[in-house]
């Protein structure tokens, strides 16, 4: 199967503005952002989406929900709130095939989604 997108980031073969790294996981800036502050958080496991995840991916899971919180108030979003976002399949919109969650924020977000 060809490298997703992120797959090609994580492999540095495409340029990426990388917020933070660590032996798990990723957290770049989104390249068409809907929000002031949007992020994709996701892992160097070349996991799907979240459909495909298994009993063996939980802590993965985990490990990806606390970094993207952890990312949203590194860069202030603790008082004003923020959105994390998981796109699973067509009716969802998913676009990449490689799991990843959304962070967005700095702007009051409409409810219920589009
Ligand atoms: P999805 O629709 O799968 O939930 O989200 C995919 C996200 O990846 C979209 O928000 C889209 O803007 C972002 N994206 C797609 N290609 C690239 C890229 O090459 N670089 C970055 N930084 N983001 C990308």
């Amino acid at each position: 199967m060809a490298k997703s997108i992120f797959q090609r980031i994580i492999d540095r073969e495409l340029p990426a503005k990388i917020a933070y790294e660590d032996d798990l996981c990723l957290a770049i800036h989104d390249i068409n952002p809907q929000a002031p502050v949007h992020m994709l958080i996701f892992p160097r496991k070349p996991l799907a989406r979240i459909a495909d995840a298994g009993k063996d991916d939980q802590a993965l899971l985990g490990h990806l929900l606390l970094t993207a919180a952890r990312v949203a108030q590194a860069v202030g979003l603790d008082e004003s709130g923020f959105r994390l976002v998981i796109n699973s399949g067509r009716d969802a919109g998913e676009s990449v095939p490689h799991l990843h969650v959304h962070l967005l924020g700095q702007r009051r977000l409409g409810w219920p989604p589009g």
